[in-house]
């Protein structure tokens, strides 16, 4: 196979223009994006409390 193959990847997940917003629980810090997209560790900058301290803004 040649290596000038223009590899073209059509990506194929839906595009969300809506953008989540997760806040923090303890301390009120606002994330912007997808929470889901974050490791496991990921923890608030704030206060470093882990994820399930943050709460889907409706
Ligand atoms: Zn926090």
């Amino acid at each position: 196979m040649s290596t000038s193959d223009s590899n073209q990847q059509s990506a194929s997940k839906p595009e969300e223009p809506v953008v989540k917003e997760y806040v923090c629980k303890i301390c009120g810090y606002v994330y912007v994006g997808n929470l889901d997209d974050e490791p496991d560790d990921y923890v608030c900058p704030m206060c470093r409390k882990g994820k399930e301290y943050f709460e889907e803004k409706v």
